[in-house]
């Protein structure tokens, strides 16, 4: 379906953004949106020349402010007032933002909120080069369905004084706020978040909710940044999985378990595989907190663990794969071709080792039958995809 009626084209890059140039974030941000679709559908039709043709991009009708996690860096201008944006592309000097085109608009206003109240609770920003002040970064979660609203104040210290009466005038200003959290980072890392952690006001996590599954997101889970579209996503991955209700359904690089679950109402059993231990965690309470009985997590590198069910003959019917951008492993692959699944979901973001994979696919037995780009970024180059692979060879 071709969208997108409503939303107003910038002409320039310096029209919609004053610093894309030095941010580097929406490399498209001067073309417009129906542009950018046509781009990425091509882009991903020639790549996918060999294998099929695929079904038509699915874009967002509305391609602004979609991303649900938004961060800011605080410091110091010259004049030791305080500023909040983003680093300059491959530096470390913050250019100061207080709106974005891609963002959250009400994670902006409260990172702009939360700017303007340091002054009165003497906060200082983290100064970089001499280690003084206490405000390193801001990172705002927001539920799409929910409307959750989850604050994280990074510091460089554990005590933050005032912080009761901070929070209180911070949800003066913006009582849509549902949670707050202090993450502490004491390090001089290029990483946002610190280890430790303390909850300051609500649950210390949000949620929301994706395919009628709710989904719990603390401050480092994995979650996708674009909801409206991986609805879209995951959608379209059900019905290139044409589930019945009793199929087993390997979810592989699962994450916190979204596919995975969503997958789970019409599987007869589903396996989750994924190599980071917090985000099997997730996926378990996950299961737990939507009732979900039919569906177990394993926390193991995605290849070494398919070799191990390869080798006990386990009967597999269809295999769900999300992998990083780096994509799949020969080994990965080759026991998908051993335990011979009739069907294989193929979701990427980066089409370039999906085809890498594909070719291998094809030689083991598989043929590609259908795929599609989704945009989960407008503005920006990435392009996300879901592939069909169905088995034809013995
Ligand atoms: N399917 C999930 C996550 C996809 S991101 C979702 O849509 O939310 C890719 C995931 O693969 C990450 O969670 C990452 O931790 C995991 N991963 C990376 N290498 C892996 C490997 N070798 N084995 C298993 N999981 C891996």
């Amino acid at each position: 379906m071709r969208q997108n009626t409503m939303y107003q084209k910038p002409k320039t890059n310096t029209d919609s953004c004053p610093v894309a140039g030095k941010c580097g974030g929406c490399r498209w941000i001067g073309k417009p949106y129906e542009e950018q679709l046509r781009s990425k559908e091509t882009i991903f039709r020639k790549l996918m020349e060999p294998y099929c043709k695929p079904e038509h991009i699915i874009g967002m009708e509305q391609p602004t402010h979609y991303r649900n996690k938004v961060h800011a860096v605080f410091g110091e201008d010259r004049k030791h007032n305080a500023i909040s944006g983003i680093y300059e592309e491959k530096s470390h000097r913050i250019v100061p933002v207080d709106s974005c085109l891609i963002e959250n608009r009400k994670a902006d206003e409260i990172i702009v909120s939360i700017r303007g109240l340091l002054k009165s609770f003497k906060i200082r920003p983290y100064n970089e080069d001499t280690g003084y002040g206490l405000l390193r970064h801001v990172l705002i979660r927001t539920g799409h369905v929910t409307g959750q609203i989850m604050v994280v104040l990074v510091l460089s210290s554990p005590i933050m004084p005032s912080k009761n009466n901070f929070v209180k005038a911070l949800l003066k200003l913006h009582p849509e706020i549902t949670t707050v959290v202090i993450n502490v980072n004491d390090r001089n890392t290029s990483m946002v978040l610190g280890d430790r952690e303390q909850v300051i006001y609500g649950k210390g996590y949000i949620e929301d909710e994706l395919c009628g599954k709710t989904f719990r997101i603390s401050p480092k889970s994995f979650y996708q940044v674009n909801p409206v579209q991986t609805e879209k996503l995951y959608n379209k991955a059900m019905e290139y999985a044409g589930l019945t209700g009793s199929e087993v359904v390997v979810d592989a690089y699962c994450g916190t378990g979204t596919i995975g679950m969503i997958a789970s109402d019409k599987a007869g059993r589903v396996i989750g595989v994924e190599l980071n231990p917090d985000a099997v965690r997730d996926a378990r309470s996950n299961a737990k907190r939507n009732g979900v009985n039919n569906i177990e997590f394993y926390q193991n590198d995605a290849g070494k663990f398919l070799v191990e069910m390869a080798q006990q003959d386990a009967k597999v019917d269809v295999v769900l794969m999300d992998p990083p951008r780096s994509g799949s492993s020969e080994e990965f692959l080759n026991s998908v071709a051993r335990l011979a699944p009739k069907r294989v979901v193929y979701i990427s973001c980066n089409p370039e080792t999906l085809v890498r994979d594909l070719k291998y696919l094809t030689q083991k037995g598989y043929t590609v039958e259908k795929g599609v780009a989704v945009d989960m970024f407008p503005f920006t180059d990435s392009c996300e995809a879901v592939v069909r692979l169905i088995r034809t060879g013995k």
